[in-house]
């Protein structure tokens, strides 16, 4: 009999852990270092019954037809669409920034005539990266792009990575657009949606095989020290991060953490949407109320605000690599090393250092289970 031994139950462990089990009807020992599954997305019911995302909201939102419809079939989806709103010196207006921001925020004739000329450059439904908004001759779009990069992204950005925009891989804020149009979803996939039972009822469905066996409380380097015949006889598809897997031999890759701080309110909703921005007020960057998300009812309502921090060994969680020159050449070091390693496969945001959404997490596990010769053990 052949093994597989999956190191952590984040979306990325529990897809390739149910491929394995399933289409190769072989056994699959799933562990995770957590004393819960679902990693990152994690969520449970509180007292008041509310559906709370430990780590921050997650909304589940794609254009890919197979991530879809592999997920559909371990839960439905509800028809949640994520709104957004920015607080500007004290006023709440919609993000992505598009035309009815720019209604909000100048009177009827400036956006008007801004308007115009971002139409006479663009076409109608442009999605604008912020830092490519920049590049502007117009001196009204010159005032518009200056802004929005001043408002919007510089002092969020600051906060959330203590760099500025320039500074960080530009795919990042390029995830929020300027938008020509008056689409007020923030995000404009095809399919989203929360899974109506929460995304640990997801996890655990996918999980749910004859050939998977979970074992929690369990950190991989003591696991292999229990196990080591076991390891020696089996696949390891990792993902955690893969510097820790190398014991940090080539030093240790940097990412960004968050610290969450919940808080119960005696009254129905706090705020007018899940998630409110705060980049020039605060500490924090945003405030998540987490009811919305499955319509629960309750007289009460959970809030959490979002910290940025930086990622300490074993003080805090990694959340978000640092995606930059530097670290990706040290990721580099660390992926030619694991070509050396017969049978160990990384994945994941933390295996793979890449910022996957749920559904790339999810697609990079179905492309590994495809790409793999499964007859090599
Ligand atoms: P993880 O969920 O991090 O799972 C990795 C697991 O491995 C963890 O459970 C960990 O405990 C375990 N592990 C690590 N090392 C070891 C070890 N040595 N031994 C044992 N176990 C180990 N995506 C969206 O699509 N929509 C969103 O709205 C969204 N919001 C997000 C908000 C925040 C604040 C963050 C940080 C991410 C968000 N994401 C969102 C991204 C989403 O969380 C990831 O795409 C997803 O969690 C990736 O799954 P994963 O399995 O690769 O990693
Ligand atoms: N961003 C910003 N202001 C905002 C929202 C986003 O500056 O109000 C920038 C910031 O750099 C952030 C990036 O855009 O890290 C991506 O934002 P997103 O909401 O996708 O972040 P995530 O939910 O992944 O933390």
């Amino acid at each position: 009999m052949e093994y597989n031994i999956v190191v952590g139950c984040g979306f990325s462990g529990a897809v390739i852990a149910n491929l394995i089990a399933d289409k190769l009807n072989q056994k699959v020992i799933i562990i995770d270092k957590k004393n819960h599954i679902a990693g990152n997305s994690y969520d449970y019911r509180d007292k008041n019954n509310i559906m709370i995302h430990k780590y921050g909201s997650h909304i589940f939102h794609t254009n890919n037809e197979k991530v879809w419809s592999f997920l559909k079939r371990f839960s439905d989806f509800n028809n949640y669409i994520h709104k957004v709103d920015v607080v500007i010196d004290g006023k709440k207006v919609q993000i992505p920034f598009n035309f009815n921001t720019l209604y909000q925020l100048f009177s009827e004739t400036t956006a008007k005539k801004i308007k115009e000329k971002l139409l006479e450059k663009y076409n109608y439904g442009a999605k604008i990266p912020i830092l490519e908004f920049q590049k502007q001759n117009d001196e009204d779009l010159k005032f518009l792009a200056k802004y929005v990069y001043e408002k919007i992204f510089l002092n969020y950005t600051i906060k959330q990575w203590e760099l500025k925009p320039n500074e960080i891989d530009k795919t990042i804020t390029s995830r929020v657009p300027l938008c020509l149009d008056n689409d007020n979803r923030y995000f404009q996939d095809k399919y989203q949606g929360i899974p109506i039972n929460g995304y640990t009822n997801l996890i655990e469905k996918i999980i749910n095989h004859p050939n998977i066996k979970v074992v929690l409380n369990s950190d991989y380097k003591n696991f292999k020290k229990q196990n080591s015949e076991l390891i020696k006889n089996s696949r390891i598809f990792y993902t955690g991060s893969i510097d820790e897997f190398f014991d940090y031999e080539y030093g240790m890759l940097p990412y960004r953490s968050l610290k969450f701080e919940f808080e119960e309110h005696n009254k129905e909703f706090y705020q007018s949407c899940a998630c409110i921005n705060y980049p020039n007020d605060f500490s924090f960057t945003r405030i998540h109320e987490f009811k919305y998300y499955l319509g629960d009812k309750s007289n009460k309502t959970m809030i959490a605000k979002e910290y940025p921090q930086k990622f300490k060994f074993e003080e805090n969680e990694r959340y978000y690599p640092i995606i930059n020159e530097e670290n990706i050449k040290l990721y580099n070091k660390y992926l030619k090393k694991a070509e050396n390693f017969k049978n160990i496969y990384f994945l994941g945001r933390l295996g793979d250092y890449k910022y996957y959404n749920m559904d790339l997490a999810v697609l990079r596990a179905i492309e590994l289970f495809e790409a793999i010769k499964f007859n090599v053990i």
